[in-house]
């Protein structure tokens, strides 16, 4: 069950590559092949001076791995300036840049590792980060959307829109439909499933109180986690005003950062949230950003999780596996 939570982990972690269960296999095993080669690549310590000067933002999802991940954190203390949410508010505040190399590390979806194996290990080595909620799942059993369908399509079920195509397929499949076909599409693989999933324990309104008192601040990831792209206005709005009003419930302040659900940025969203006092805002766009986010509703992340060797690690936060990525993908398009 390790290994298919390591995947899974990174399947959803990797927007930018989609693809199956397999392929996701393949594809993590092939770009830290790539990751180890680059490490050498003679452009390597150009993209580290370059990188000095540019805010880097990681957003990991769980942690599976804590050995690996507190390897990644050592690196972070060594090689670069660990920084808070606040103090990336107070840079956007002041208009001053952050300090060269400043890191925010951050978690998108607040799985419960992000209480039970990150938070020990950024204590003890007194680094800050941020945690993006799904508000609707707090002090719930129920496993994240994208886990389920996968369960459900696995054991019996079946859903009309998804009758055609490779069950490899099925993820990027229910992302890409509009989002009342995505809800339907689920609620059919429910009713047909021959086994319920698994209960996932998540997170309660104290367990955030505890992140947040122990250096991890809160934000908001929408309610329920849909692609914000595939949602009517009315519930791009509902999606982000109700996980404002039930954070601001339990931490007894409003939120002032957000993630997009994906990654994906939304017009729509960026007007509800400026209406809502939001001044952060969080893409998973895997890039560097400027050290003084030019907007700050659209700062750039780079995708890592737990499990992302420290060599690899070394060159995502350089800059140079992401432009590589993207060079590749433009050669191979
Ligand atoms: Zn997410």
């Amino acid at each position: 069950m390790h290994g298919d939570r390591r995947r899974e982990e990174h399947r959803h972690g990797t927007h930018l590559d989609g693809g199956g269960r397999h392929r996701a296999a393949v594809d993590t095993e092939q770009q830290d092949a790539r990751g180890e080669w680059l490490r050498f690549a003679p452009v390597q310590p150009l993209f580290r001076a370059l990188a000095a000067q540019r805010l880097a933002v990681l957003a990991y999802h769980g942690v599976t791995d804590h050995r690996s991940f507190g390897a990644q954190l050592d690196r972070l203390q060594r090689l670069a300036t660990p920084v808070s949410l606040g103090a990336v508010l107070q840079a956007v505040t002041e208009r001053r840049p952050l300090p060269p190399r400043s890191v925010l590390v951050t978690f998108d979806d607040a799985d419960r590792s992000v209480l039970t194996h990150a938070l020990p290990a950024l204590d003890a080595r007194g680094i800050p980060a941020t945690a993006f909620v799904i508000s609707e799942l707090i002090g719930t059993e129920r496993p994240f959307w994208w886990h389920e369908a996968d369960f459900l399509a696995r054991h019996g079920g079946r859903a009309r829109s998804l009758d055609c195509g490779h069950p490899s397929q099925l993820l990027r499949r229910l992302k890409a439909m509009p989002d009342p076909d995505r809800r339907r599409s689920l609620h059919e693989l429910r009713v047909s499933a021959d086994r319920r999933p698994p209960r996932q324990e998540q997170l309660t309104p104290a367990d955030l109180l505890a992140l947040r008192d122990g250096g991890v601040a809160i934000g908001n990831h929408t309610q329920g986690h849909p692609c914000l792209g595939r949602c009517d206005d009315d519930t791009v709005r509902a999606e982000i005003t109700g996980a404002h009003e039930a954070l601001t419930r339990w931490l007894g302040e409003p939120p002032i950062a957000f993630a997009y659900p994906d990654g994906g940025h939304d017009v729509r969203a960026e007007t509800v949230l400026q209406e809502l006092g939001y001044r952060l805002g969080f893409l998973s766009d895997h890039r560097l950003g400027p050290r003084l986010p030019s907007h700050p509703l659209q700062i750039s992340r780079l995708q890592v999780d737990s499990t992302t060797s420290t060599r690899r690690f070394d060159t995502i936060l350089s800059g140079l596996e992401p432009a590589y990525r993207r060079w590749r993908r433009q050669a191979v398009a």
